[in-house]
């Protein structure tokens, strides 16, 4: 593989302390065309523009998929991913159903422990600090045709992040609008999925929500995501959480959650979770967590929701679940423990 050294970095210049989450990018860039019905010429260059006709496909017909993930540094300066085989996989499961051709796997895992070594100084040690992955492909052929296009570019990105406190989250159960059908591309991290939930976001904030709960696109009685996070409910003693399907993301950090809650002897429920149930436990207290699970955050905790006028506030809990969860994956991550599942991937 190619790799072409930035002539300075722009390290010196960043103000690690105040980063706002995807504004900075790293010195390096991982790229690769696809052309003449192949991957070719993958290879590491200086961040930087990219310049595409005004007619390439991406920008007309949304051909565009995209991962989320992050590398982290323990006490001795190595580096860490965390379950990249499930990101890699899911880029792949995105493409074919955007019709985009499978990246090889050879060139994805080269690429990012390229790219990770040559900007290591850019993950800072320290829970909390990581450097945010973002892989991403699109149709980057020229021509305003309607179909699957013959040129595909695959990126790879990185940023630096710190953790940050989410605040209070409010959600609003929506029942009008609809994240994902069935039969469409829920489960994919397809560009378009997420500018769809920009306007009902949008109107949900201006109500004073910061994000909506999705319900089932066919009859709303069903709570499936948080956003861009899959979403638990503490009943009691008991978590349940949707089961995933062609509406429903297959989030890594749900998988995560739903072992580690597992393993430490906590009732489990994947199921189709209703939204009268949740109404119905909120009201009679049963209901003690809320909580969305997604690679950002690692998990959030909700404090209120509102469904259809009325907001209903979650009950302060002792040692709540959400925070034994979050410390689990983030010591598995950081290198903190032993890591019994074999998530942790060295980058050597
Ligand atoms: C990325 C994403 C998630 C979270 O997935 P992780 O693998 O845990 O980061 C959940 N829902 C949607 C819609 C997403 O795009």
């Amino acid at each position: 593989m190619r790799i072409d050294k930035a002539l300075k970095s722009k390290l010196p210049n960043v103000d690690m302390e105040n980063l706002s989450f995807g504004t900075v990018f790293s010195d390096h860039m991982f790229v690769c065309k696809y052309q003449n019905g192949s991957w070719l010429d993958p290879k590491i260059i200086p961040y930087q523009s990219i310049s595409f006709d005004p007619s390439t496909s991406v920008f007309h017909y949304g051909q565009a998929v995209f991962e989320g993930m992050k590398a982290y540094k323990d006490v001795k300066n190595k580096i860490w991913l965390f379950r990249p085989n499930e990101n890699f996989n899911r880029i792949n499961k995105s493409s074919e159903r955007l019709q985009i051709p499978k990246f090889p796997e050879e060139f994805f895992f080269n690429g990012l422990h390229e790219l990770l070594k040559i900007d290591a100084e850019w993950i800072q040690p320290g829970v909390g600090n990581s450097l945010y992955i973002r892989p991403f492909v699109f149709a980057s052929q020229a021509g305003v045709q309607a179909s699957p296009s013959l040129e595909y570019t695959f990126f790879i990105i990185c940023c630096p992040v710190k953790s940050y406190y989410g605040g209070e989250v409010n959600l609003l159960i929506e029942e009008d609008f609809s994240r994902a059908a069935e039969g469409g591309v829920g489960f994919a991290k397809t560009a378009g999925n997420y500018a769809a939930q920009f306007y009902p976001t949008a109107l949900a904030q201006k109500k004073g929500y910061q994000q909506i709960i999705w319900t089932d696109a066919k009859s709303h009685n069903y709570l499936e995501e948080s956003g861009t996070m899959n979403i638990f409910f503490k009943i009691n003693d008991k978590l349940i959480t949707a089961p995933t399907n062609d509406r429903i993301l297959d989030g890594i950090t749900r998988k995560s959650v739903i072992q580690i809650a597992n393993d430490l002897g906590i009732d489990v429920e994947i199921r189709p979770v209703k939204v009268s149930e949740i109404i119905e436990a909120a009201e009679n207290k049963s209901l003690k967590e809320v909580f969305g699970s997604g690679t950002a955050v690692v998990v959030s905790s909700i404090k209120s929701f509102g469904y259809r006028g009325k907001n209903y506030k979650l009950p302060k809990v002792d040692n709540p679940l959400a925070a034994n969860l979050k410390e689990k994956i983030t010591a598995i991550q950081y290198n903190l423990i032993d890591d019994p599942y074999g998530w942790r991937h060295a980058v050597v």
